[in-house]
């Protein structure tokens, strides 16, 4: 792969993931996330018409198609009843008569497909758009919520801004996923990647400097740490956090129950990370080329999770002018590792990289990950009961007791699964906080 691309290409296609980074203003997509109610709308009972709109907390869903989780059942003509945020019952074939004894908000989803939450395992809140709360609101929207998105993992950006994000989320200030944070960004010394500000990041290049450091950003509210097992400085040379630095970073955050993330950048940073307790890989490493089968069974076996970010390797190769050739031959590297992984039984977390990448649309990662080999049932278990069982105590499923955290999609994801990029509401603990105009 090396060879096919020119040394510029190389280093332009390699300053990925750029955490802590301000990132350039996005083009703006054009804004269709307004949730105007109107007033007088019948309900709908045709699948092809416009869904009505939704404006009240905790609606009761009837006539829809639950799918309740990547394994579980899908129920035909349900009803999905929400209270103080969290789903109350579904209950399949029985609509007729739970709404005639239902609250003053129901609506009718017929025809369309209701799942749990969508999780992005790596997104960026780095675009100086969310210091303004007034301002994060819309590129929240466009960016999170317009795709499903009702939880996220923010893998690099300032603690101050999303400690302010998930204060005025959970405030009901404004309309956003939960956030989970991986904070840190650690990298070796004079490790800083060599495409972000010299000495940006902060270094550990001792095992005795990982516990203070790791218990630091925990206490100042990060869920979990990221750290850099492999940091680009060129393209014939990366600087490794250390094996024994790499395992006192994961004692540390284990001791805590916080999660490491790591970004491998190529072979070694991988292994290092496998191999010293690092539990996500923020990428795959198309650099590293084809993982072999023990090596696979060792990143199995530690229960590591794998967010591929297939498309984010075509934007970021294409926007730095690499031919076609170069760049079909790169994200087949990545799709191939997707592939061998999901194979070998390993778990992989939906994530794409957005707030770096500006590029909001999901409908290609999807597809890519499509041709990795996971089916429907598999994507929707990397967009929900995965993430859910790793980041937090629920489960990811539509179930009693479960979050309202909920889509609404107006295509048979089963039958084609870019139709879970075609979002048509989206529900954060009871709240409609996306719907289609
Ligand atoms: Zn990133």
């Amino acid at each position: 792969m090396l060879k096919e691309l020119t040394r510029a290409a190389l280093v332009s296609m390699l300053p990925l993931c750029t955490s802590c980074q301000p990132t350039p203003p996005a083009e703006a997509p054009p804004a269709s996330v307004a949730l105007a109610p109107s007033l007088g709308t019948a309900l709908n009972q045709h699948p092809a018409a416009k869904l009505q709109p939704i404006v009240c907390s905790d609606p009761t869903l009837v006539h829809a198609t639950v799918v309740t989780g990547p394994h579980g059942p899908i129920l035909e003509n349900a009803t999905v009843e929400l209270t103080d945020g969290v789903i109350r019952r579904v209950v399949p074939g029985s609509a007729e008569q739970l709404e005639a004894a239902a609250p003053d908000c129901v609506v009718s989803v017929e025809g369309r497909f209701v799942l749990a939450g969508f999780w992005n395992t790596h997104v960026h809140f780095t675009d100086p758009v969310f210091n303004d709360l007034s301002s994060a609101e819309a590129r929240i929207q466009e960016m999170l919520l317009r795709y499903g998105f009702t939880s996220v993992v923010d893998t690099g950006a300032d603690p101050r801004v999303l400690h302010s994000l998930r204060k005025a989320i959970a405030g009901r200030g404004i309309r956003g996923p939960r956030i989970v944070i991986a904070g840190g960004s650690f990298v070796y010394k004079d490790g800083t990647p060599s495409y972000l500000p010299k000495g940006l990041l902060p270094e550990i290049a001792l095992p005795g400097e990982a516990p203070p450091a790791v218990e630091a950003v925990l206490d100042a509210g990060a869920d979990g740490i990221k750290i850099f097992s492999g940091s680009f400085q060129t393209p014939t040379h990366t600087i490794y956090l250390p094996p024994d630095v790499i395992g006192a970073i994961t004692d540390a955050a284990h001791r805590r129950d916080a999660f490491v993330v790591a970004h491998p950048t190529d072979r070694e940073g991988l292994v290092n990370a496998v191999d010293n307790g690092v539990d996500i890989l923020a990428h795959t490493a198309p650099p590293a080329g084809t993982l072999d089968p023990e090596l696979l069974e060792r990143m199995r076996e530690a229960k590591v999770a794998l967010t591929p970010t297939l498309k984010l390797w075509r934007w970021e190769l294409k926007r730095h002018g690499v031919p076609e050739q170069g760049i079909q031959s790169y994200v087949q590297r990545g799709v191939t590792q997707l592939r061998d992984y999901h194979a070998a039984g390993g778990e992989v977390l939906f994530g794409t990289d957005v707030g770096y990448m500006q590029d909001f649309d999901t409908t290609e990662e999807f597809a890519l990950m499509a041709s990795a080999g996971l089916d429907f049932h598999d994507l929707l278990a990397t967009l929900t009961t995965h993430p859910a069982r790793r980041f937090t105590e629920t489960q990811g499923t539509i179930a009693e007791g479960e979050p309202a955290d909920l889509v609404i999609l107006q295509r048979d994801p089963t039958e084609d699964v870019t139709a879970l990029a075609e979002i048509e509401a989206t529900l954060r603990a009871g709240e409609v906080v996306y719907q289609r105009q």
